[in-house]
């Protein structure tokens, strides 16, 4: 008999999951110096001095314990009362569960409702959780790749040819990660009139919607006859610069909350106490620190826009995140080429966009949650490594 290896031990689900692309840049910056990375989908900002202070007063309090699985009442109903001023009703002790991050929450919604097999439609470019977070569900990840041309939008058309009889849901993202993509409430009528038509589930990951320059957000539960049928998943870590934080929620019809909560208590039990006192505090008075801090990206995305068109990169123009995910294509070489060069030549840490699915090959995502200065640098160093390349 030949020896087992401890690798024959692991899940071959899990084994077959691919390590992060965006974590092979990250290590061959950090092994660098003089880097500007515009790597990192993160703000740069610190969470606001109020909210951290309200922290601080938490643990004087003594508030170390446990709380409800569910999240602590007065959050919930913060939440609620948030949600409400987007257009659609919660019921802060039946309809929100208070979660370890939108990470937790989409892990649950996933396990919650897929079955072996089920399919999961996934607009791609995407944020890199929502294949493996499927796969390791026991679901089947089917991709719809959007384009530069349609603005990195999915069309319903688009939609309507993906959907098989195995379908289960739709996974949405807007504000996107890495496009920077955005929909409006015509074109995701459109999308909803097709779940509604195909009897489907959506989660959708709204982590951006404070980060939305170009017009208002729309929240996709707030559609006629979406409420009931989608998972709605927003959390802390982008809006107020809350990342470590580790918060986030779930929002959804009674059934899909008592079904999540149960892997929930068994797994996580609940999230952080200390994280969940200072979220009231953000949603209470967090607003004018908030708005601050999207006036900045705001600035920040003209003017990278500005730059690479000075440059000659070509660039959709994004109308949410803090992410900007120009085309490369024309330069010959592949996008996982142009970023190890750019990091080599010029210490410009990008992502390659082919890491985010099918659609991203020709781009690379820049995050713009960087200083002015930086930024300004970046750009300067990517005009010139262009130039290098011989395409200006
Ligand atoms: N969804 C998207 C689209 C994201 O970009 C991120 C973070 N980069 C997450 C979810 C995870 O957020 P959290 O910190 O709340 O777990």
């Amino acid at each position: 008999m030949t020896a087992r290896q401890w690798s024959d031990y692991i899940n071959p689900v899990v084994k077959s999951i691919p390590p992060s692309g965006i974590r092979r840049f990250f290590d061959l910056a950090a092994e660098m110096k003089g880097v500007i990375s515009l790597g990192v989908g993160e703000p740069d900002f610190v969470t606001p001095w109020h909210i951290r202070e309200a922290c601080i007063y938490s643990l004087h309090q003594g508030h170390t314990a446990y709380t409800s699985n569910h999240g602590l009442p007065e959050l919930r109903e913060e939440i609620a009362k948030y949600l409400a001023r987007k257009g659609v009703q919660y019921h802060p002790g039946r309809e929100i569960l208070v979660t370890v991050g939108v990470s937790e929450a989409l892990d649950l919604a996933l396990r919650a409702i897929i079955c072996p097999g089920d399919e999961v439609i996934i607009p791609t470019p995407c944020y890199v959780s929502y294949m493996p977070g499927t796969l390791m569900a026991g679901g089947v990840p089917v991709t719809v790749a959007t384009s530069m041309d349609e603005g990195f939008r999915l069309t319903a058309e688009k939609l309507e040819a993906t959907i098989t009889p195995k379908t289960k849901a739709l996974l949405l993202c807007f504000p996107n990660n890495p496009t920077g993509a955005v929909m409006d409430r015509e074109e995701l009528l459109k999308i909803a009139q097709v779940v509604e038509q195909h009897d489907l589930l959506v989660i959708s990951d709204e982590i951006y919607d404070q980060l939305t320059y170009t017009g208002e957000h729309t929240c996709f539960a707030s559609l006629p006859g979406m409420r009931d049928r989608t998972i709605l998943l927003n959390g802390f870590s982008k809006a107020y610069a809350m990342t470590g934080w580790r918060l986030g929620y779930a929002a959804a019809h009674g059934d899909f909350i008592a079904a999540m909560t149960k892997i929930h208590q068994y797994t996580m039990l609940c999230a952080p106490i200390t994280a969940q006192m200072s979220a009231i505090e953000a949603l209470r008075y967090g607003e004018t620190a908030m708005r601050k801090m999207v006036e900045q990206y705001n600035r920040r995305r003209r003017l990278v826009l500005h730059g690479f068109k000075e440059i000659g990169l070509p660039c959709f123009e994004p109308g949410g995140a803090f992410y900007a995910f120009p085309y490369i294509g024309d330069t010959g070489l592949t996008a996982e080429e142009f970023a190890e060069q750019l990091l080599k030549e010029e210490k410009v840490a990008v992502i390659p966009g082919d890491v985010f699915g099918p659609g991203g090959e020709q781009c690379i995502r820049c995050s713009y949650a960087s200083s002015v200065e930086d930024l300004t640098t970046a750009i300067k160093r990517m005009g010139r490594f262009l130039k290098k390349i011989g395409k200006h």
